[in-house]
């Protein structure tokens, strides 16, 4: 019995997942382990620096780049002790997300603006000069490393974070 309410917890979380892009904290396990191993216990939230880490649906922990962004500083996975959050590499890749700009973005519709730009420590958001003058942001998927420090900088709320590969 137990078991199936665990399976439809889940079923119903990853449907969450799906329809708002829930992004888990840096370094999470695939999905399905991850809350197989995550016993909600708060810890990687109280550890989070930036107070990116927020308690989400079903009580476990999201990265929530409305205010905040990662610094990559590992508290989070330092203080989970099931490892759930687990760098088993220096290489290891903290997630799978790319920052995307949508249609609101001022410079799209011909208004000056290059802060998303300015946020980005890896040059990922570059500006190249469009007809009518007003420069357009261009952004490298392969340099983005995920901080999200462009999402809330945005004065018009048109950069967002999304999954570059589906979470398993
Ligand atoms: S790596 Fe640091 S800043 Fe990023 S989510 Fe973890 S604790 Fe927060
Ligand atoms: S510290 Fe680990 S077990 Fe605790 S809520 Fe965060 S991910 Fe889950
Ligand atoms: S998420 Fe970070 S690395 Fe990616 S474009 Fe935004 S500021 Fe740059």
């Amino acid at each position: 019995m137990q078991q199936a309410v665990n399976q439809s917890r889940r079923n119903l979380f990853r449907g969450r997942i799906n329809r708002v892009g829930g992004i888990r904290p840096p370094w999470s396990l695939p999905e399905n382990k991850f809350l197989d191993t995550c016993v909600r216990c708060n810890d990687c939230i109280d550890a989070c620096e930036t107070n990116l880490l927020k308690k989400g649906d079903g009580g476990y922990p999201i990265a929530d780049f409305s205010q905040a962004e990662c610094t990559f500083c590992e508290a989070c996975v330092k203080s989970c002790s099931p490892k759930a959050l687990l760098k088993t590499d220096s290489q290891q890749k903290p997630w799978n997300i790319t920052a995307t700009i949508n249609d609101r973005c001022l410079a799209k519709n011909k208004v000056h603006c290059r802060t998303c730009g300015e946020q980005c420590e890896v040059e990922a958001i570059t500006f190249r000069l469009a007809p009518g003058g007003v420069a357009l942001p261009n952004l490298d998927t392969d340099l983005c490393n995920g901080c999200g420090a462009c999402v809330s900088s945005c004065p018009v709320s048109a950069v967002a974070m999304k999954l570059s590969t589906e979470q398993p």
